[in-house]
């Protein structure tokens, strides 16, 4: 991982940012094929300074998450704020019957905070799926600074924050 700084504006310390954020790290792991993780990374500084999103496709086991692959979807929020996207529900759908006959599927959604944490937004909170791990790739000045894995520990509505999930890299390819 390339050493760059990571900018924190004022507002990821405000109190609505701080209470979407669980204390403690998850019991639970996830698990990244290498290609998978350098892809993920590679794609959040391509698209610096627009702010990216993407797919995880792998399994779920009791122990947590095995991401084999990263899928790029179009990003439809043009506005370019780094702490909101929206994925694109045509590219998502689209990925998603293309795995329908595999033992892999859709497991996550990872996305960039251009100068920005990789810590998740109140926003990110609001649109979060349970069950689902997301990568979040702070990109400062245009190189990877960090990356933080998260999950919810229920939905928001129902009082859910995230929390941090810790993550490995596995050398070679993996199978389910
Ligand atoms: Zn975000």
């Amino acid at each position: 991982m390339v050493d760059a700084t990571i900018y924190e504006p004022e507002r990821f310390r405000s109190a609505a940012y701080l209470a979407v954020l669980e204390r403690g790290d998850s019991a639970l792991s996830c698990r990244f094929a290498d290609k998978a993780w350098s892809d993920m990374q590679h794609i959040a500084a391509q698209g610096y300074p627009d702010e990216i999103c993407g797919l995880l496709v792998g399994t779920t086991g009791a122990e947590g998450w095995l991401v084999t692959e990263v899928r790029q979807v179009a990003n439809l929020n043009e506005e370019r704020a780094a702490d909101r996207f929206q994925l694109d529900p045509a590219g998502y759908q689209k990925i998603d019957s293309e795995l329908r006959a595999s033992e892999v599927e859709i497991i996550g959604v990872f996305h960039s905070h251009p100068d920005c944490p990789a810590k998740p937004s109140p926003t990110d909170l609001n649109s979060a799926w349970e069950g689902f791990v997301y990568p979040i790739v702070s990109v400062c000045d245009g190189k990877v600074a960090e990356v933080l894995c998260w999950v919810t520990t229920d939905d928001a509505a129902a009082g859910g924050k995230f929390q941090k999930l810790p993550h490995s890299v596995e050398r070679g390819t993996m199978t389910p």
